[in-house]
């Protein structure tokens, strides 16, 4: 079992939901797991969630009673891979608790409405507006850095994706984390401002839900390849990338062959796995904890 809080001076990921559009199971998904998007991140002690896809339920029930009393939800955008599991949430159940989501993909509104919109009969039995915690929404524009009441900043990037989506950049300490996921790669690749944005991080978070073999049938759909990821890694100067929104058709023979063919280009890029954690750590001396088959990140 992984220490549940990082040191002060940690930047830690962990991955509860890496699967894109719906959920995957069967004996054949248990490597990298179904659960759509959901990833946990410690700046030292400080919680921060992006996405609450279904892997949202797992994480809320893992941090038993280690639950602050602000909890931050940061949205990639709406799609039901990213929000669907908001009311399975388990500390939303706990009265004196406030959850803020954050969206910067709607021109500055706000993921009320289109929250109280899935979450009322006749699609859901109860609106969040009844939960015993408190739900407060702020809407931003990608491209602002958000700040926190306890000085925390978190830089935020508009990528392409039907209807828009935000990328982050966590920083803490010497140590970043970009998370760049519903993402469809452009043209004229990569991209001069996002690989701006992601300069230089310990780890890129990124969205590699078709090979480049299958991309051609899916073009337009607003998403990219894992080849994509190596290339923006490489030119922004990216330590590590973690491949996430995977397909829930691949089921783990083909991801690990993905994999293997991906490590040939370069050996710190990695699929990333349901509960599978990743501590970064101002020394530069990384741990890869939980999940023994996951690859180490390496030491800067
Ligand atoms: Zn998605
Ligand atoms: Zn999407």
């Amino acid at each position: 079992m992984v220490s549940r809080v990082a040191s002060s001076d940690e930047l830690q990921v962990r991955f509860w939901g890496i699967r894109g559009s719906t959920c995957a199971s069967g004996p054949q998904f248990m490597e990298f797991g179904g659960h759509t998007a959901c990833v946990e991140i410690r700046c030292g002690k400080r919680l921060f969630i992006v996405d609450a896809g279904t892997g949202i339920s797992a994480l809320g029930s893992a941090l038993g009673e280690d639950v602050p009393d602000t909890i931050d939800i940061l949205f990639s955008h709406l799609h039901l891979d990213h929000v669907g599991g908001l009311a399975f949430f388990k500390p939303a159940l706990t009265k004196e608790r406030l959850v803020r989501t954050y969206c910067g993909n709607l021109d500055g509104e706000s993921a009320m409405v289109s929250l109280d919109k899935l979450f009322s009969p006749p699609l859901f039995p109860v609106r969040l507006g009844q939960f015993p915690a408190r739900f407060e929404h702020v809407g931003f524009k990608a491209g602002d850095t958000l700040t926190f009441d306890d000085g925390a900043r978190i830089g935020t990037h508009s990528l392409n994706h039907p209807g828009g989506a935000t990328g982050y950049r966590f920083q803490h300490g010497n140590r970043s984390v970009c998370y760049i996921s519903d993402v469809e790669h452009s043209e004229a690749w990569p991209d001069k401002a996002l690989a701006d944005f992601v300069h230089d991080a310990d780890l890129m978070i990124y969205d590699g839900m078709f090979s480049e073999a299958e991309y051609p049938r899916c073009r337009g759909w607003g998403h990219s390849t894992w080849e994509k990821g190596v290339d923006l890694a490489k030119a922004a100067g990216v330590k590590a990338l973690a491949i996430f929104h995977l397909y829930p058709g691949h089921d783990d023979a083909f991801i690990r062959a993905m994999e293997a063919e991906m490590k040939a280009v370069m050996p710190t890029a990695f699929v990333a796995r349901e509960r599978q954690s990743i501590i970064l750590d101002a020394s530069g001396q990384e741990a890869v904890a939980d999940w023994p088959k996951a690859a180490k990140v390496p030491a800067v």
